[in-house]
This record gives structure tokens, C-alpha cells and sequence, in this order.
């Protein structure tokens, strides 16, 4: 939850803050220019009016942007109660890295509306979100050139569209790359394919391509290979639901713990989440699913201490504390979450040698395809229009000539396969795979050269510190 953590007294955004402490000592650049980096440059507050019921509700919300040394800003729109100013502002903070880190050339912003979603019919989401939008318009921090929202935590495709549809409205003539001000939205409404499953799919290649390094794996006392490790994922919404389906379905792992509102359940022998949504889905919960021990709404915190090789936290913040740090049986933490570890906790996983892949680099993968989105929008084109049949044709020549030249026929199914032209989907697959898979690389690298630099985090950090940097010092801001 988006609390102060009683124990520690580290917020969110001292967390974040400290994070980038840590890494700045790493480098050699001048005080001032770390302080550009790490401070927020904007925060708009609104509170603004929508009727009710008859009656009128005043709605408190947000836009932070962190970091304007690359144009657009970029960061979802959180819809939740326990949304702050502060919040707002760590999450847009850790927006600007993230985008650094996969390289992707927005600077970092965040919404904030303090409402549960839960609480509304579909008509007064949209009264919300529209006059949210307007508010922001109002203000130019809104545009596909100025600052481009996309879904977060309580927020999805629908609100999107309702964002998109208030913009152009207001600049229906004036604005011809109007669908880039937001991203995220339905696929009919200039939205890519692929954006809705995007950061689980690239918290899975983010957690494989860790996984795959050999020598990482062998100081863990782990096999090498995502393929038949164990996973325990607290939150099956948008990010968690994804990671866990690929996982299991594409990258053969087992998952043996899961966590929701109404609890946590644990099954050693592996929980089929196609059944478990299926049951969820039958009996309004996740507990008592056969096999499985389950535990109520109040022990739900339990999924950080349960047994497994991979603990995937993938819901809100500082849900790993000082309190259960040390409780943490999982060898790797993959944050598909925003800040699920306070930063005094993190040194404590540090210290018990388990592996932290950060939020930073690993839940980049939305923002990476909200990008391809973007550049969708500019060029008014859906990605392989031009080249696939192109590309099909040239592979079907290709293989007449095999066949030709050995006298040997291939088979139609083989040939399908291999004479496929791409289609928008398998673009934006390999898009991201290619983004996640370079960005860790990247990183791990970063702290193989620096042996002071003792975790992930730090390293992803000073990555992306090194690439703002590189910006400022371009742009003459500080020469
Ligand atoms: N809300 C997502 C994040 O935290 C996606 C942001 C975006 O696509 O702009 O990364």
C-alpha cells in the first residue's frame, strides 16, 4: 500500500531518492547536474468538481513530471485512494530512469487521481477522467509532443480512449498527430497490438534473460534457465496476470504461490493459473483452490516468505519492509510492481546474496511499447503494413529455390512458418524482447566493470544517470 512503512520511516520517494543516492556516488559528475537529474521539475495539483448523484464531489489528482531533458514526458495515470503528491512524484522520478534505461527518448512523468475505481459506475469514471483530462489541457500538459499519459495501477484501455477522445475534441483541426497525446488505448482507437500484455511480457524477458546467465545463477545455487523454477507473484492484475500466464506457458515455470486482495494461496506441486482464473472467476476468489493452502485477507503478506526460486511482487509499493525483509526465502525478487522494496530493506536482501531485479529496468517493457504506440500515431501506419508481403514473397522465392537447387520439397506447415511475413504483433514482440534483453545486458554489465557497485538497482541507476547526463552536457545546460 502507498503508506509511510511504521518500521523503517522510508516513504516511496525517500526510497527512490536514496536509490539514486547510492548510485550517484559511483560517478564523477558535478553536484549540481545530479540535482537537476534527481529533482521533480513539475507537480500540478487539481482538485476539480463532477457530480455525483445529484451531488458534487470534489476530486483530488495530479501530474507530476519529473524530467524534461528529453520531449515528450511520459507516465500513466494512477487511479487509487491512497494517491499523494508524493507518490505522484516518485513514481514520475522513477519514470525518467526507466525510460533512460530501456531507451526510450521521453522524459519521466506520473497522474494521480485519489479515487477507487470500485467506488463509481462507468458513467462517472468517465465524468472523472475526461475533467481530469480537460484540466491538464487546460494547462498544456497534454499533447503528443508535451506529455503522453498511459494506463497505471486502476486505470486500462477504456480510460485511454475516454483521454484521446477529450483531446481531440478540444483540437479536432489543429492537431493532426492528435492519437500520440495518449497511449495505451483500445487497438480500434489508434492503439498498438501488444500494449495491454507489455509489461508482463517484459518482466518475463527481463526475469528469462536473468536466468539465462549461467555464472548469476551458479551464486544463487540455482540451474541455469527459467524453464521448471518455482514462482510465488503477489497480484493478478494487468502486470502480475501477464507475467504469470507467459511464465508458465511460454517459459515453462512453475508457479506455486499467488497473492490477492482476498489472500494468498500456496500449492508446492504448481498452481495451473488458467485454472486458478477460471476458478477465481467461478467463486469470487482465489482461496480454497484445490490442492492449495490458503491463507485469509490478513496473513496475504505471507506470499513474501513462501518457498520459491522467484518472488514476483507485482502490485503496489514498499510491500517489503524492514518488517519481512529478512523473512524473504526467494533467491531472486523480480519488482514487476513500481517500488515494492523500501531501499533499508533492499540493503538487507543485499545482504542475504538475494538478487534484485529492479523495477526500473524490469517493468519497462509498458512504457517501451507505449512508445512504439507513440511512433504508431506519428506515422498514421500500422507497424508491417509496407513489408509483410514483401518479406513473404521474398522467402517463398527463397525456398522455391532451395527446392530447386536439392530437389527436395518442403512441407506447406514448414513453409508457412518460415515465409510468415510479420504482422504488428510479432514487430512488437521482438521490439520488446530486443529492448529488455540489451537494457539488462546493459546494466549487468555496468556492475560487472564496478565491482563497488554491489546490486542491479545501483547499476540501472547509474546507467541511466550516465545517459541523462550525456543529455544535459549536450544540450550546454551545464557546461
Ligand atoms: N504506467 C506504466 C509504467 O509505470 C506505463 C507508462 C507508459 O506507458 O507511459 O511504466
Amino acid at each position: 500500500m502507498a503508506k509511510i512503512d511504521p518500521s523503517s520511516q522510508t516513504s516511496f520517494y525517500e526510497s527512490v531518492q536514496n536509490y539514486f543516492d547510492k548510485a550517484a556516488q559511483h560517478t564523477n559528475l558535478h553536484q549540481g547536474l545530479l540535482d537537476q537529474i534527481k529533482t521533480c521539475n513539475a507537480v500540478y495539483k487539481i482538485n476539480f468538481p463532477v457530480r455525483i448523484n445529484g451531488e458534487y464531489k470534489i476530486i483530488e489528482a495530479y501530474r507530476a513530471q519529473h524530467s524534461h531533458h528529453r520531449s515528450p514526458v511520459k507516465g500513466g495515470i494512477r487511479y487509487s485512494n491512497h494517491v499523494t503528491m508524493e507518490e505522484t512524484m516518485a513514481l514520475a522520478t522513477l519514470m525518467t530512469y526507466k525510460c533512460a534505461i530501456v531507451d526510450v527518448p521521453f522524459g519521466g512523468a506520473k497522474g494521480g487521481v485519489k479515487i477507487n475505481s470500485r467506488d463509481y459506475t462507468p458513467e462517472q469514471l468517465e465524468a472523472i477522467t475526461r475533467r481530469y483530462a480537460f484540466e491538464l489541457i487546460k494547462r498544456n500538459m497534454l499533447g503528443p509532443a508535451i506529455d503522453v499519459p498511459a494506463p497505471d495501477y486502476g486505470t486500462g484501455a477504456r480510460e485511454m480512449a475516454w483521454i484521446y477522445d477529450t483531446y481531440r475534441t478540444i483540437n479536432q483541426d489543429k492537431d493532426i498527430d492528435a492519437a500520440g497525446c495518449v497511449t495505451g488505448k483500445p487497438v480500434s482507437q489508434n492503439g498498438v497490438r501488444g500494449r495491454e500484455e507489455a509489461t508482463g511480457r517484459g518482466v518475463f524477458y527481463g526475469i528469462r534473460e536473468a536466468c539465462e546467465i549461467k555464472e548469476d545463477m551458479k551464486k544463487l545455487k540455482l540451474k541455469t534457465g527459467l524453464k521448471g523454477k518455482t514462482i510465488a507473484i503477489q497480484g493478478l492484475g494487468n502486470v502480475g496476470y501477464h507475467t504469470a500466464t507467459i511464465a508458465q506457458d511460454e517459459g515453462g515455470a512453475i508457479i506455486v504461490g499467488v497473492a490477492e486482495v482476498e489472500g494468498a494461496i500456496y500449492k508446492k506441486s504448481g498452481i495451473d493459473i488458467h485454472e486458478l482464473l477460471k476458478f477465481r472467476k467461478e467463486t469470487g476468489s482465489i482461496l480454497n483452490f484445490p490442492g492449495a493452502i490458503s491463507y485469509g485477507k490478513e496473513e496475504r503478506s505471507i506470499i513474501m516468505e513462501f518457498e520459491c526460486d522467484i518472488l514476483i511482487p507485482a502490485a503496489l509499493e514498499n510491500q517489503i519492509t524492514m518488517e519481512n525483509a529478512h523473512l524473504v526465502k526467494a533467491k531472486i525478487i523480480a519488482e514487476a510492481a513500481n517500488g515494492p522494496i523500501t531501499s533499508k530493506a533492499q540493503e538487507v536482501l543485499i545482504e542475504k546474496g538475494i538478487m534484485v531485479i529492479p523495477d526500473v529496468f524490469l517493468n519497462a517493457g509498458g512504457v517501451t511499447v507505449s512508445y512504439f504506440e507513440w511512433l504508431k500515431n506519428l506515422s498514421h501506419m500500422r507497424f508491417g503494413r509496407m513489408e509483410k508481403r514483401y518479406n513473404q514473397q521474398s522467402y517463398n522465392q527463397m525456398i522455391d529455390l532451395i527446392e530447386k537447387t536439392t530437389g527436395k520439397s518442403v512441407s506447406a506447415r514448414d513453409r508457412l512458418m518460415v515465409a510468415k511475413g510479420a504482422d504488428e504483433i510479432d514487430l512488437v514482440r521482438s521490439g520488446l524482447e530486443e529492448t529488455m534483453i540489451n537494457a539488462y545486458q546493459q546494466c549487468r554489465e555496468i556492475m560487472v566493470q564496478n565491482p563497488k557497485v554491489d546490486c542491479l538497482r545501483t547499476a540501472a541507476f547509474l546507467n541511466a544517470i550516465q545517459k541523462i547526463s550525456t543529455d544535459y552536457l549536450a544540450l550546454g545546460i551545464f557546461p
